[in-house]
């Protein structure tokens, strides 16, 4: 494949931004397409008309990484301003502290433990007669107990993941879920931070370049005869091929916008534990640019659900029976040829922001080496399986 043929891509999210970027830096025609009248994919940030604030429009996001050049990448395009995130959850009358830790224990139980001493207090809560756990729910007993488990685990997953946890695997909840010290910072990541101008004007920057070309409000069937030499396709992996093998499964996710004037919450984020509250958190958007002032507010109330066939898909589920589907469409994909599967929809995998760029720079870089030798390019660089 030579430098000057034209390339396609299905996306103008992340992953199809950095691609997009690095080809036509090494002199490709790169043409981008969306079926959305924005670009930014899921991370798609917009100012609202009213109040001035930020608005997130997809959900909240939250960039944080460990990885020096995924960091220093994103930048080149954008000023990161300091942003920690800190989560509190409503819970059975009380508003605690996340992820749980020593505040949380010491105003749940009504103690003023030291570190130790709440390890011991947690330790003696942990129900020991659960030797090999199978189940979500076996293994938060297993590691704090059950009052800890039904105000901060049980509730909360029953609403995001919309089954009981006994029917959840154990390894969702690999190490304990709890800390033993003041910290209540969400992420353990060195870098962390947000986009003083939001994550569209950082994508917008990332495609502004001459070889790039980018076509919203357009649907792109991939199968259809196009004349690109090669596609990368961001768009979900089962909808590539008309949903041949049936549906994979997803979460969707319902936002109920409303207004206020002032301060809503006192934070970004506020979950809600209990069951009986239909809705998983609220998010009150000001909160993520700290570095501005608005009288408004904008808040989301949200709620998921199964994602129907008209919905946006949000989080894969990945059952365990879903393997053998996978499967079969990782087969078929494998099949074809000059096109890679790119980003969290076509390699049907919850992406963090800053792996979506570290995948997208290393695929890039495999198609200009593999370009240089007129080599093949895989269907996957990152596998789904
Ligand atoms: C609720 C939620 C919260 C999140 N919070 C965080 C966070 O706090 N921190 C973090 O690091 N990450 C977060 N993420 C992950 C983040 O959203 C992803 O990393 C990122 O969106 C992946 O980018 P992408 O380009 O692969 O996919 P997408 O953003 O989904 O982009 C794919 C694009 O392809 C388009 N498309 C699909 N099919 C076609 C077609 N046939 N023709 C034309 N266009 C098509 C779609 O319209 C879409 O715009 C969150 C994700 C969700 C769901």
């Amino acid at each position: 494949m030579a430098q000057g043929q034209k390339i396609g891509i299905v996306g103008a999210g992340l992953s199809g931004a950095v691609i997009a970027r690095e080809l036509a830096e090494a002199g490709f025609e790169v043409e981008v397409f969306d079926t959305r009248p924005h670009i930014g994919g899921n991370c798609h940030t917009e100012r609202d008309a009213d109040t001035g604030v930020m608005v997130h429009i997809y959900g909240p996001h939250i960039f944080h990484t460990d990885d020096a050049e995924v960091w220093d990448y994103v930048n080149g395009y954008q000023t990161f301003l300091p942003y920690k995130n800190r989560v509190k959850t409503t819970s059975q009358g009380q508003v605690y502290s996340l992820p749980v830790n020593l505040h949380t224990i010491n105003q749940f139980f009504g103690k003023t433990f030291r570190p130790e001493e709440a390890r011991a207090f947690i330790e003696e809560q942990a129900d020991k007669t659960i030797t090999d756990p199978q189940t979500f729910e076996e293994q938060a007993l297993r590691f704090v107990g059950r009052d800890l488990y039904e105000a901060f685990f049980k509730g909360y997953t029953e609403k995001q993941w919309g089954c009981s946890p006994t029917d959840l695997p154990a390894s969702i909840l690999k190490r304990l879920p709890v800390r033993f010290n003041y910290d209540d910072n969400y992420f353990f990541h060195k870098f962390q931070g947000m986009p003083e101008n939001g994550y569209t004007d950082m994508i917008e920057k990332i495609f502004d370049h001459p070889k790039i070309k980018v076509t919203l409000g357009r649907h792109f069937d991939p199968r259809a005869p196009h004349d690109y030499a090669h596609l990368f396709y961001s768009g979900p992996l089962d909808g590539y091929f008309g949903y041949e093998f049936g549906r994979l499964g997803y979460r969707t996710l319902d936002f109920e916008r409303f207004s206020y004037q002032g301060d809503y919450q006192g934070c970004a984020v506020m979950n809600y534990g209990d069951a009986s509250v239909p809705y998983t958190r609220i998010t009150e958007h000001k909160h993520f640019s700290p570095w501005e002032s608005h009288e408004g507010s904008v808040c989301y109330r949200e709620f998921s659900r199964a994602c129907g066939e008209n919905d946006i898909p949000y989080y894969p589920i990945r059952l365990v029976e879903e393997k053998a589907q996978l499967a079969d469409y990782v087969a078929r994909a494998n099949e074809e040829k000059s096109v890679t599967f790119v980003g969290r929809l076509a390699t049907y995998r919850y992406l963090d922001m800053d792996v979506t760029i570290r995948e997208a720079l290393d695929t890039a870089r495999l198609f200009l080496s593999k370009s240089k030798d007129e080599a093949a390019m895989p269907a996957f660089v990152h596998a789904p399986l």
